[in-house]
């Protein structure tokens, strides 16, 4: 099993524990989550960083966030849109160029791009779709089924992750279900969308079983071969052994 998208940032003195797990990917929102990233890879060599700036974070250093750059990094973000109401037009035109330099950062350094999108969707397809080979997952896809298409229509090879509210949220199966086998990744987006049984506290990596189980009831196949199928797609996103 892999959490392919977990916050586990200034966490440096908890015990996190990850033994049932093949790999857990750092997610970042910010500078000082991409620096802990990349020092909590240095304790166990499962827990692999991403570095970036997420669309809450535009007053962060993009020239920064590119020196922290190294071999270790699997992808870059999460980073991407979010387009709440609360977001005014100069923050929105701020996000839309710090995203535009990260994904021509993944480009530069050939890494996938963890993709946040929130009340985007429509300015998330027309940005993606001028640019040629990019991969990436579009993180805790909460899109509807119709827009699954325009995703894999895109140029490039993009991939769906879903998280624990596929255990409690009724309509998120049916997306599972038009989702292609091979295009599927699993996260818990720790420590937030804890999966049942333990909605309400602290979600943590191991609980991503939970989701594995959950995607292997809608396949209706065992959770041997589910497991092997999607942690075959996440190697392979994020080019892993
Ligand atoms: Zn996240």
């Amino acid at each position: 099993m892999i959490d392919t998208h977990a916050h586990l940032s200034s966490r440096f003195s908890e015990e996190i524990k990850i033994e049932d797990l093949d790999y857990v990917i750092l997610a970042a929102s910010c500078l000082l989550d991409s620096k802990d990233n990349l020092e909590l890879s240095k304790i166990n060599k499962k827990l692999v960083p991403a570095i970036g700036i997420h669309p809450q974070e535009i007053n962060d250093d993009f020239a920064t966030l590119e020196k922290l750059y190294d071999d270790r990094v699997v992808a870059i973000g999460e980073c991407g849109l979010e387009f709440t109401d609360e977001v005014n037009e100069v923050e929105k035109k701020k996000q839309i160029e710090l995203f535009r330099k990260q994904i021509v950062m993944s480009q530069n350094v050939n890494r996938p791009l963890i993709v946040h999108s929130r009340q985007a969707s429509d300015e998330m397809l027309e940005i993606l779709g001028e640019y040629k080979n990019l991969r990436g997952v579009i993180h805790c896809y909460s899109g509807r089924k119709k827009r699954i298409q325009k995703y894999l229509n895109l140029p490039g090879e993009w991939y769906f992750g879903i998280d624990g509210n596929l255990t409690y949220e009724i309509g998120l199966e049916e997306v599972v279900k038009n989702i292609p086998k091979d295009r599927l990744i699993l996260e818990t987006d720790s420590p937030y969308l804890t999966p049942v049984p333990f909605r309400g506290e602290k979600n943590c990596p191991e609980y991503v079983k939970y989701v594995y189980q959950k995607v292997s009831e809608i396949w209706q196949m065992t959770f041997e071969t589910t497991e092997r199928i999607i942690d075959d797609n996440a190697k392979r996103l994020f080019n892993l052994v």
